[in-house]
């Protein structure tokens, strides 16, 4: 440990101080590899239905402990109590769902081409892995890495970010008191030098990234300079498109859902409406006027429906962005400021709708991290499809419509790792692969189902004989 401070604040109040942790140093993050390095051993020489066993037991400790980790997650990072109690419900099924797999195993059994052999295939744990996870689901990403990763037999030392780490450090005392040993599944605390400390750490075998992607691909190139193996998931620029036939209702549910929960702080989120031109104005006005309607308010207050941003810096970082948008030409019809009154204390910002936007402004060609939206016409379907396209990131993309051949088309020109049809841009299950495409991803490695055990495991293949002769 070093003698700096996490100190974490409230979102919806920055005056209010709600968490402090201790911060790790480089000797820290040195001493947790090793102790990790020392541990896998006998973890990985368990039977894998045993290790399952205990994710199961830690799935059912978040389960019990449901409310008290919901309550985390809203004071140090702000989203509605519902969602994040959904948040640590998903934590709990990624659990179950890896303990399956860790029940399971998995691999091939053949006729070897010798008389008298077998061959088959076996996964085999890397040793031990390093996960470094974002604040924004600081449960449920943190789950998804260290799920697969202990299923495999790996051991895990894992970096929460620094705004929101206690629900990280709480699914970490599940898993301890499910029967996990302690220096199988460790946590290190710290900002961007304890990150490149674990990605430079020697004996750490591969690292999962989520995050920014200009970090990503940063700590990409650290871990590739060394051999160790690198998964990224990055940010994102998220199209839903609205075809003409599609019902307007649903559209703008799926908007306001996509581009508005958790004050857009979902790499899934929508960022860009797309509405093919008969319904252009119609959506666009309903669309404003739905975010106008929408309540700003602490995550734990009642009736609030737009929680506030990380901190007032993230609000002023989107601030920004509109105001060059603004400035630029583009109009905006809602939001577009930080409230007044008590909620200035707190990183509120409003629900923001913006047309007339233009590459060249942040809102289109960047990640803004916050609930804005930019509303673009399109004349046809392979126009949606090329704008959706249009920017660096490939990460999920949607269409509304009500004919499946459009929908097929749109699945089949989507750039994007994942695509719905009639569903808002965020939203994946556990059991499916998760990732992006283009800016969106540093490796193409998958997160969550079957996909994440390849990262986190090697692939062996094992001949037999029975050593008689053959036949
Ligand atoms: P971030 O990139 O700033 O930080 C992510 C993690 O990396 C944190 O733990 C942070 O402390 C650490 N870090 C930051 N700089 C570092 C450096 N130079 N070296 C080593 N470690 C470093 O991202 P954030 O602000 O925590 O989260 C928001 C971002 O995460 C958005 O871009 C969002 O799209 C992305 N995100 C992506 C996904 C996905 O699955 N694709 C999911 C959630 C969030």
């Amino acid at each position: 440990m070093s003698n700096d401070a996490i100190v974490c604040r409230n979102p919806a109040d920055a005056r209010q101080i709600v968490a402090r942790y201790d911060a790790h140093d480089a000797d820290g993050v040195a001493a947790a590899c090793a102790r990790a390095h020392a541990a896998q051993p006998a973890w990985a020489m368990l039977p894998g239905p045993r290790r399952g066993e205990l994710l199961h037991r830690a799935a059912d400790l978040l389960q019990r402990r449901g409310q008290r980790l919901a309550q985390t997650i809203v004071a140090e990072e702000g989203k509605l109590r519902a969602d994040a109690a959904g948040e640590v419900r998903r934590a709990a099924a990624v659990l179950r769902f890896h303990a399956g797999e860790a029940e399971r195993g998995g691999g091939d059994l053949r006729d070897a081409a010798e008389p008298g052999g077998l061959a088959f295939t076996r996964r085999r744990a890397l040793g031990v892995v390093g996960l470094i996870t974002p604040w924004n689901f600081p449960i449920a990403i943190p789950a998804w890495k260290l799920a697969p990763a202990l299923a495999a037999g790996n051991a895990a030392v894992i970096k929460p970010a620094s705004a929101a780490p206690g629900a990280t450090l709480g699914l970490l005392d599940a898993l301890r008191e499910a029967g996990v040993p302690e220096d199988v599944a460790q946590a290190v605390l710290g900002g961007a030098d304890v990150g490149r400390a674990l990605v430079d750490d020697p004996h750490v075998r591969a690292v999962s990234f989520t995050g920014s992607t200009a970090v990503g691909r940063e700590l990409a190139e650290r871990a590739r300079a060394r051999g160790a193996r690198f998964q990224g998931e990055l940010g994102g620029n998220n199209p839903l498109v609205v075809l003409a036939d599609a019902d307007p209702e649903l559209a703008l549910a799926l908007a306001c859902e996509g581009a508005f929960a958790a004050a857009g702080q979902k790499c899934t989120a929508t960022r860009r409406l797309i509405v093919q031109e008969p319904l252009y104005e119609q959506v666009l006005e309903a669309f404003a006027g739905r975010a106008r309607s929408l309540r700003m308010g602490a995550g734990d207050s009642d009736g609030a429906q737009v929680p506030p941003l990380i901190s007032p810096a993230a609000a002023e970082d989107v601030a920004g962005a509109v105001t060059q948008a603004r400035t630029l030409g583009a109009d905006v019809l809602a939001g577009g400021v930080r409230p007044d009154g008590e909620l200035r204390h707190g990183g509120f910002y409003a629900p923001t709708v913006i047309a007339g936007a233009q590459p060249g402004m942040r809102v289109l060609d960047d990640e803004v991290f916050g609930p804005v939206c930019a509303v673009l016409p399109a004349r046809d379907l392979d126009d949606a499809i090329a704008l959706a396209n249009a920017v660096p990131y490939g990460l999920s993309a949607s269409v509304c419509t009500n004919d499946l051949a459009h929908a097929l088309r749109f699945v089949r020109g989507a750039e994007a790792g994942m695509v719905h049809v009639n569903r808002p841009t965020p939203g994946a299950d556990p059991h499916m692969p998760f990732g992006g495409l283009k800016a969106s991803t540093a490796s193409g490695w998958r997160e969550q189902g079957q996909e994440a055990v390849r990262f986190f495991s090697d692939q062996q293949t094992v001949y037999v004989h029975g050593g008689g002769p053959a036949g």
